[in-house]
């Protein structure tokens, strides 16, 4: 698919021989006239970019693209328009967010539960071939927009629904699930079944399951459901790398695979359809007798089997990252983020609110700290990176305390440790991810008044630590090399509301009177840290920054252009960006209608 300008570069190599200047050999495409951001090391603007062979051989003004214009060079005038490098996602779920645009999905709004019984009882009115034991899954479930805020979500808004079959609707942050009375049934969950470790079941007074499962808890419902057929899992990757190249993703981390979603992309790749490159992060879960050495196997069995070797021109599959859960989420009503100091209850009354410090600071750590410095050596010496999810702040400050450790040791050092998600970090660890080389990887479209912060956050963490949530300048100011990951589809996949998000933290337009504002008095990040976090420092996490990450003479050219400049539109307007053309190894995989 590549145009190799094979017979051009013989020809010029023949001509150099006389000639005492030798021309480069010809590009296969020169983009020109852009206000080319190339993300260097000054974060410097050109003009111009040759490619050859899938590889960056020029970039600089017009006037030097000229030398690289050969008969088959397909030049390009950009008009002006803004060419980058293409973006890094550090963090997402291809596989859940791709099959959930195929599902019955509630597409995170805010409902009333009014609102939320009807819609599933059109997915379930739409769906008539099914028999009552056929599970309905919903997703997309925003768990804390609900309204009136606080309501109730039990398994009595399910059972008014007309059907006889179990129902699982699931969070969109992935936390928590809610069951009908059949689905409770169905999953054999009683008064008896104990509480999982690192989940929970909610129940009423008398000890019954309210319906909604907790983390952990929700494998009791989600283990029953038929997994993903082959058809259904090519479907969703496809689905994925269709979304991600329309928002200009050119690599990916998926942050919690298993061996089916990488089948799925093994055999995109073999048909020439995968479209990003792919970073696949294994779980390492020391439940059900795993021990640190077993789960490490485990991980390199699936390296050895999926794993396509170094990254190179076509876009391939790469399994480096171990993924490991420290806890769950800090939001309320989940409340199982790790913290140092407990979460508020509310002591007064719906009128008169009385916050005060509750009974538990969030569940004991998923891995004990002996467990994860023993898992953490191990990854060091198969030379595999962790990737570990650290919501709350006791859960950064354990896992620092485990990477200080690891980092005395020889094989410690070179590991690049990544923290996803870091939503509340005590300040006195803000330089350790500095000198400790963590890099977090954030998601900054969370950073904005929203239910998830004002109604879920606040109250339950004071205003001492909800003026420090999200802090993505704090961490940033304080030396640490901040990565995104959009942890889609815990949001809907849309990088630049998020780019935007990290440098307003302001909700969009028409959030409502309720979220005005910024998130706290907390700064936003500059837009140049905010497009090198999604860029460059992704790529660093991925262990691809030599090739990827910018647009610099020697690397792979992963480029997008933009239908407006990122820098000289007005702050809200970022939330508008389309991207009009995507290119991947230099090779064209999206193209919007009004492009050239
Ligand atoms: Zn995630």
């Amino acid at each position: 698919m590549f145009r190799t300008g094979l017979l051009a570069a013989l020809a010029v190599s023949l001509t150099a021989q006389a000639a005492p200047a030798p021309a480069p050999a010809p590009a296969d495409t020169i983009y020109r006239n852009g206000y080319l951001y190339t993300v260097d090391a000054r974060d410097s603007v050109q003009q111009a970019l040759a490619v050859r062979g899938g590889r960056i051989v020029y970039v600089g003004d017009n006037d030097g693209a000229k030398a690289y214009a050969g008969k088959r060079t397909d030049t390009i005038d950009l008009q002006g328009r803004m060419l980058m490098p293409g973006l890094i996602d550090g963090h997402l779920h291809p596989q859940s967010g791709g099959s959930r645009l195929l599902n019955c999905s509630l597409n995170y709004e805010s409902l009333t539960v009014a609102q939320f019984q009807s819609r599933i009882q059109a997915c379930l009115d739409q769906d008539k071939k099914s028999g009552p034991e056929r599970w309905m899954i919903v997703v997309n479930w925003f768990q804390q927009g609900m309204r009136p805020e606080g309501v109730a979500t039990t398994a009595a808004m399910l059972d008014a629904l007309k059907t006889e079959r179990p129902i699982i609707v699931r969070s969109s942050f992935g936390h928590s699930a809610l069951l009908n009375s059949k689905g409770i049934k169905t999953a054999k969950i009683t008064r008896d079944t104990p509480n999982p470790a690192g989940g929970s079941i909610t129940r009423d007074a008398q000890g019954n399951a309210t319906g909604l499962l907790e983390d952990a808890a929700q494998d009791l419902a989600m283990n029953l459901l038929p997994p993903l057929t082959v058809a259904e899992n090519l479907s969703a990757s496809k689905a994925a790398l269709a979304a991600m190249r329309q928002q200009g993703i050119t690599s990916f981390l998926d942050a919690y695979t298993d061996p089916e979603t990488m089948t799925a992309f093994a055999t995109l790749q073999k048909q020439g359809k995968l479209t990003a490159r792919a970073h696949f992060a294994v779980l390492i879960d020391l439940d059900k007798g795993a021990t640190p050495h077993s789960a490490v196997a485990e991980l390199l069995k699936q390296q050895k089997q999926f794993d396509q070797g170094p990254t190179r021109v076509a876009p391939s599959m790469q399994v480096r990252h171990a993924k490991l859960f420290m806890d769950g989420v800090i939001a309320a009503p989940a409340l199982t983020g790790a913290m140092l100091a407990p979460y508020l209850t509310n002591q007064g009354t719906q009128e008169k609110p009385n916050w005060q410090p509750g009974p538990h600071n969030g569940p004991p750590s998923y891995f004990s700290p002996a467990a994860l410095r023993a898992t953490l050596t191990e990854l060091a010496r198969a030379k595999i990176d962790p990737h570990i999810h650290v919501d709350g702040d006791r859960a950064v400050r354990e896992t620092l305390d485990a990477i200080e450790e690891l980092r005395a040791t020889p094989e410690g050092k070179r590991v690049r440790p990544a923290l996803a998600h870091d939503e509340i970090v005590d300040p006195a660890d803000y330089p350790r991810f500095a000198k400790l080389d963590v890099t977090p990887v954030l998601s900054f479209q969370w950073a904005k008044p929203a239910p998830d912060t004002v109604e879920a956050l606040k109250d339950y963490l004071g205003p001492q630590r909800y003026a420090v949530v999200e802090p993505q300048a704090l961490l940033l100011n304080a030396g640490a090399r901040i990565a995104y990951g959009s942890d889609w589809p815990v949001d809907p996949l849309d990088e630049w509301f998020a780019l935007k998000v990290g440098v307003t933290r302001t909700a969009a337009p028409n959030a409502g009177q309720a979220y005005a504002g910024k998130l706290t008095a907390q700064p936003g990040m500059p837009r140049a840290e905010v497009l090198r976090a999604i860029t460059l420092n992704a790529a660093y996490t991925l262990r691809q920054e030599q090739d990827t990450g910018s647009l610099e003479v020697g690397k792979l050219a992963d480029m997008i252009v933009l239908d407006r400049n990122f820098f000289t539109i007005p702050e809200e307007d970022i939330a508008n960006i389309k991207v009009l053309e995507t290119v991947v190894g230099g090779k064209i995989v999206y193209r919007a209608k009004d492009m050239r």
